[in-house]
C-alpha cells in the first residue's frame, strides 16, 4: 500500500504546505508538510495532542528532524493528507456544496476528518457525498429526473462506488450506503470487472437477483388503471391496459436488463411495445405515473434491507447523530 519509503532527505516538501515559519512537520509516505501547529490544532484534538508530543520531545531524542524539528509521522496516504491539509490551510478548497469539488478529495477529507476529528470537515464531506448518493427519496428523484447529478457523480462507474462505500463504511456514514449500493449492483460495468473486495460484489450480485421481481411488482398500478376519471372513448384505456400486463408479464421470463433497475425512471414504460404507456388518456397517464412513483418509494424504503443494511429509520437515526448535533456548514 505504502510507497516505498526514501531517506527522509529525499522526501519532497509540497509546496504550497509548506510554510517556512511554521512548527509542526509531517511525513505521509514520501511528502512532506510545514503547518502551524497551533492552528491545526485548534481544529483537531488529535494533532494538538501529537504537536504536543513533537513539542516535548527534544530533538536529539533519536528522531527524524528536519531544520531541527522532530518529523510526526503519518501512516495516511500522501495524496490523502494533502487535500486535507489543503481544506484546514485554504478555505477556498474545499467550500461547502454546491462547490466543485473532486471525488477524491471528497473521499481523503472524509476520511482524514473523521480520523483526526476534525467534525466541521466531516460533515462538509458528508453533504458532498450525500449529493451523489441522496439520502431521501424525494433527493433521489431529483437527481435522477433533473440531472442534477453532482459535478463529480461519475455515472457507470462501479469502482467508484466501490471507494465510496467502503470509505463510508470506515468512517460508519451507513446512511449513504444504500444508494452507494444500489449504483454499484447497477452499474453496467461492475460485474465484468473482477473486483477484489469480493465480498461486495457477492452482495451486490444477490440483491441484483432481487430487482426483477421488485420492478415487474412495481407494475401492479396497472390495475389501479384506467382511473376514475379516464376520458378515453370506447375503452381505448382500457385495452391499452391489457396490452401492456400481457406485455409485462412476458417480461418476467426475459433476461432484459431494465428489470435489474427497479428505480429507473418511468421511461422504463415507455420502452413497451407500441407506446401502451403513452396511448393512455392524459388523466390515466398521470394517474400510472403517480402510481409508479408511490411504487418506486415501497421499494426505496426497502432498499437498506435489499443489502442487508440496517432500516431507513435506524439510518436516519445514525445520520442524526452525526450530521445535526451542530451547524452543518
Ligand atoms: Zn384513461
Amino acid at each position: 500500500m505504502a510507497a516505498l519509503d526514501l531517506p527522509l532527505a529525499e522526501a519532497r516538501r509540497i509546496s504550497d504546505l509548506w510554510f517556512p515559519q511554521a512548527s509542526l512537520i509531517l511525513r505521509a509516505e514520501n511528502s512532506l508538510f510545514r503547518v502551524h501547529g497551533d492552528l491545526l490544532g485548534a481544529r483537531s484534538s488529535v494533532f494538538r495532542d501529537m504537536a504536543d508530543i513533537a513539542f516535548e520531545q527534544s530533538p536529539d531524542s533519536g528522531e527524524d528532524t528536519v531544520d531541527g524539528r522532530n518529523v510526526i509521522r503519518l501512516y495516511d496516504s500522501a495524496a490523502e493528507v494533502q487535500v486535507f491539509l489543503r481544506a484546514i490551510f485554504d478555505s477556498s478548497f474545499f467550500m461547502p456544496p454546491p462547490a466543485p469539488v473532486d471525488y477524491t478529495t471528497v473521499i481523503g477529507v472524509m476520511r482524514l476528518a473523521h480520523k483526526y476529528d476534525v467534525q466541521y470537515l466531516f460533515r462538509r464531506a458528508i453533504s458532498h457525498l450525500e449529493l451523489l448518493y441522496p439520502p431521501s427519496f424525494s433527493a433521489f428523484l431529483e437527481a435522477r429526473d433533473h440531472e442534477h447529478k453532482h459535478h463529480v457523480r461519475f455515472t457507470g462507474d462501479g469502482i467508484v462506488d466501490l471507494l465510496a462505500i467502503q470509505a463510508a463504511l470506515e468512517v460508519r456514514a451507513l446512511w449513504i450506503l444504500p444508494t452507494a449500493y444500489y449504483y454499484l449492483a447497477t452499474a453496467p460495468d461492475f460485474m465484468e470487472v473482477t473486483v477484489p473486495d469480493s465480498n461486495e460484489q457477492q452482495r451486490c450480485l444477490d440483491a441484483r437477483s432481487k430487482f426483477p421481481p421488485a420492478t415487474i411488482s412495481m407494475h401492479r398500478f396497472f390495475r389501479t388503471l384506467p382511473c376514475s376519471i379516464c376520458d378515453s372513448a370506447v375503452s381505448k384505456c382500457e385495452q391499452a391496459i391489457v396490452l401492456a400486463q400481457g406485455e409485462l408479464e412476458r417480461w418476467r421470463e426475459t433476461e432484459d436488463p431494465r428489470l435489474l433497475e427497479p428505480l429507473s425512471p418511468a421511461s422504463i414504460l415507455d420502452c413497451l411495445p407500441e407506446n401502451i404507456w403513452t396511448r393512455l388518456c392524459s388523466p390515466c397517464h398521470v394517474a400510472g405515473e403517480q402510481e409508479f412513483v408511490r411504487a418506486q418509494e415501497e421499494f426505496w424504503e426497502e432498499l437498506p434491507s435489499v443489502f442487508g443494511l440496517p432500516s431507513r429509520a435506524e439510518l436516519a437515526k445514525l445520520r442524526r447523530h452525526f450530521m445535526d448535533d451542530s451547524i452543518c456548514d
